[in-house]
């Protein structure tokens, strides 16, 4: 998957919606990245608030965004010979997010990576993800 360092600038594609959109930009704000993880990148390690993995699950449905038709797969769960794409984790859509005049895109896969791999977001997120009205 595309690696890019927690809170930089999101470059990664245009706006679904809005061709005209560059994608940097999102409901008026800029958009930082989040999450996009490296199998070759570290990554801050760290335990979850309570309810974040509960709350970007739920995101995952209500705040679902830039659909894409392929699959980005955990780059630390390998499939198992003869296993399909679907049978691992993967995502296919970012989560967006709006934090204190900054917006939020994180890959679909970012809950997997808090649950299954200790992944610890930037307290801003983290923040934005449990104050949101789609936080379970
Ligand atoms: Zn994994």
């Amino acid at each position: 998957m595309t690696y890019y360092a927690d809170l930089t600038p999101y470059t990664y594609d245009s706006d679904h919606w809005d061709p005209e959109a560059s994608g940097r930009l999102w409901q008026g704000v800029p958009v930082l990245n989040v999450g996009w993880l490296s199998g070759d990148k570290g990554y801050a390690n760290g335990s979850a608030p309570p309810g974040l993995v509960e709350a970007l699950k739920s995101m995952t449905r209500t705040h679902r965004a830039q659909q894409t038709r392929g699959f980005h797969l955990c780059p630390w769960c390998p499939l198992l010979p003869g296993a399909g794409y679907a049978d691992g984790p993967r995502g296919s859509a970012e989560i967006r997010v709006m934090g204190r005049g900054v917006a939020y895109a994180a890959p679909e896969l970012i809950a997997h990576y808090v649950e299954g791999h200790g992944y610890l977001p930037p307290a801003d997120f983290v923040a934005a993800v449990l104050s949101s009205d789609g936080a379970a």
